[in-house]
């Protein structure tokens, strides 16, 4: 099978589209011929080795796929069967979706909702299921469409593409915050009202500012994800899943204890089945699918590598989707 792999030895670290032989695939359950997987965030920093994600060698990354269950001595899933996967520590610890197999844990599976294909589950993938996971925080912290203003960073992302999506078809009002102006029109067609420079948030910033948003989508994190909670309204809730600026959160207590702001954390990779099945079923139900054209665009196995790099450059919009068999 073909494959991207990835080897650290001694100090030198490589990503190389190979021929695999599939009696190496790692132990698990069922086998998944893969149809889709894609370039996420983490798959990027794991293929050009810029942050130590992966942490087994030799690694196939990719944190998601989608295929057809070609082997199962699971219960839960037989032979046909079309599923998707996300996380789980797949394209990290375990061998993931940039190859045209997987041997996974039949546990970590979703069966693939019936309003998708193969296709359009990963043209949503890590990305697009995290956003439904944000958006799902949000509401559980009661940020209705009329408490206000709800702000998107990261918009011209994966998460953050699908997060404007999302909220806009659910009546939301959003703000997408953007380094790239010139993507204006894009961020207005998937729904967002207004736009604004991130340079706006990005460096160090007071303790409370003016209440302006009611809720907030943060893939970005460090200075960013501090003036958004120094700037959100009196009982609002910030969604924060990602670190593109940094990792760091230089705030204060200030926004929580004088605006009881909620600051709710986002984690796809380990999130309960339960919840993911709500997830993936939210994103079959209040997903504008005619925005996924728009948002995703694919490439074969064979420029997942150049890719990733360009991804880490801020240079890809929305979604690149893998067509592992191309
Ligand atoms: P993308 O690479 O698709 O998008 C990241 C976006 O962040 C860019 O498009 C850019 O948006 C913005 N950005 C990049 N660099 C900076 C910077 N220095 N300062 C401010 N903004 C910046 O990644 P994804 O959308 O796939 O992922 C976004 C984040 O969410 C990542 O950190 C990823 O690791 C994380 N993530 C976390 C998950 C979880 O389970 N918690 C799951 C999935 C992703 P623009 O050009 O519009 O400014």
């Amino acid at each position: 099978m073909k494959a991207i792999l990835i080897n650290k030895e001694n100090d030198t670290y490589s990503s190389t589209l190979t021929d695999v032989d599939e009696a190496s695939l790692p132990e698990g359950d069922v086998t998944v011929k893969v149809d889709y997987s894609t370039l996420n965030y983490k798959d990027g920093l794991a293929i050009t080795g810029k942050s130590p994600v992966v942490r087994k060698f030799p690694m196939v990354p990719g944190v998601d796929l989608a295929g057809t269950i070609e082997t199962s001595t699971n219960p839960d899933f037989k032979v046909g069967d079309k599923v998707v996967l996300n996380g789980w520590g797949v394209g990290e610890v375990h061998w993931g979706g940039l190859a045209q197999k997987a041997r996974l844990k039949g546990d970590w599976l979703v069966p693939l909702p019936d309003a998708f294909t193969t296709r359009q589950a990963m043209a949503i993938g890590t990305a697009g299921y995290t956003s439904m996971l944000c958006v799902m925080a949000l509401e559980s912290q009661g940020i209705t469409p009329d408490k206000g203003d709800i702000l998107v960073t990261g918009s011209v992302g994966g998460v953050g593409s699908f997060a404007i999506s999302l909220l806009s078809k659910l009546g939301y009002n959003v703000i997408a915050s953007t380094g790239r102006p010139d993507q204006a029109d894009y961020l207005k067609e998937l729904g967002a009202a207004d736009i604004i420079d991130r340079a706006e948030l990005s460096s160090p910033g007071r303790a409370l500012g003016k209440e302006r948003w009611a809720g907030a989508i943060d893939t970005v994190g460090s200075h960013t994800l501090a003036n958004i909670c120094a700037s959100i309204k009196y009982g609002g809730a910030v969604a924060a899943c990602g670190l593109a600026q940094g990792m760091d959160l230089p705030t204060t207590v200030m926004p929580f204890i004088l605006r009881g702001v909620i600051l709710h954390g986002v984690d796809s990779v380990n999130c309960p089945k339960e919840k993911r099945l709500e997830a993936w079923s939210r994103l079959a139900r209040d997903l504008d699918t005619t925005h996924m054209d728009l948002i995703t665009n694919e490439i074969p196995l064979s420029e997942a590598i150049t890719k990733a790099g360009e991804l880490l450059n801020g240079t890809v919009r929305g979604r690149t989707i893998v067509n592992v068999n191309k």
